[in-house]
């Protein structure tokens, strides 16, 4: 689709676009993730449970604070839709926006899955990527990005002329997150949130920034690691989009399912670790 403009160029167009651009959210005042502590308490770790999301799916499960969750690659490419609730409130969930902003559009070891207003807190912090060494490929994509959303009915619906798909993501959400606490779907619908999109590869195409996606580098053995910063309820869609390189909202794509591994360190590894607090704003707005 190219992009339509209306508008002619001034004579300083070159010029206006040579400025620089500056960091939105210089992140040097973030109180930094201890990741040593991290490193030294995943040399101690120990499997407590484990959870088989199939293809065209979803899981939720919990993991407690100071735990360690993997999202790992088993039988063949995926990629998988995560959300983040806090166990106690699922009001504060995985803010994705805002973790954009903080640090990228595309999340890698030492970055930290922020939580929703009014908390605004690390929720969780990646502790291991093992698609760490891909970084951006020639065409500007990368893994684990925070720039898509999830697949959904609505939008299928919108841009296939009134199809019905019911395994999109965000149903698939939809459904754990009702199984896992009882509630009525009407209700645990609105929980459902932008998502982070691990092991997907994605980016803006440079000429008309449109998302893309194409096929995941993961393989089996691949995995995400993350330590949870607090008690967690979390929930994973094995996207019907399989490894993504052709379509999803179908069954057409090959799908497999996910593995999730909970972890717990040895007692006294996190010595120096404290859960973060919530955001110290006073909320009265300037009233
Ligand atoms: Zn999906």
């Amino acid at each position: 689709m190219p992009i339509m403009s209306d508008a002619s160029s001034p004579a300083d167009a070159e010029a206006r676009r040579a400025v620089r651009p500056v960091i939105c959210y210089p992140v040097e005042t973030l109180p930094p993730a201890p990741m040593e502590i991290y490193r030294a308490a995943r040399d101690t770790l120990a499997k407590v449970d484990e959870v088989v999301v199939p293809p065209r799916d979803a899981r939720c499960f919990s993991v407690p604070a100071g735990h360690f969750f993997r999202i790992v690659s088993i039988e063949g490419p995926q990629v998988g839709d995560l959300n983040l609730w806090n166990a106690h409130d699922p009001q504060e969930r995985f803010y994705s926006g805002k973790t954009r902003a903080l640090h990228r559009t595309h999340l890698t070891t030492g970055d930290r899955l922020w939580s929703s207003f009014p908390a605004l807190r690390p929720m969780a912090t990646i502790t291991h990527d093992t698609l760490g060494w891909y970084g951006f490929d020639a065409y500007g994509g990368a893994v684990h990005d925070v720039i898509g959303t999830r697949c959904d009915p609505y939008t299928h619906d919108l841009l296939s002329g009134g199809g019905r798909y019911h395994h999109c993501c965000h149903s698939n959400l939809t459904r754990a997150f009702a199984d896992a606490t009882g509630r009525p779907l009407a209700e645990a619908e609105p929980q459902v949130h932008d998502v982070l999109n691990v092991f997907m590869c994605t980016g803006f195409t440079r000429d008309t920034g449109q998302y893309f996606m194409k096929a995941s580098p993961v393989r089996p053995g691949d995995f995400l690691e993350f330590f949870a910063e607090i008690d967690l309820l979390a929930g994973l869609s094995a996207c019907p989009g399989g490894d993504c390189s052709s379509e999803h909202s179908s069954d057409v794509a090959v799908c497999r399912p996910l593995l999730v591994v909970i972890l717990k360190p040895a007692e006294g590894s996190l010595a120096g670790w404290t859960p973060p607090a919530r955001s110290g704003y006073d909320r009265s707005h300037g009233r």
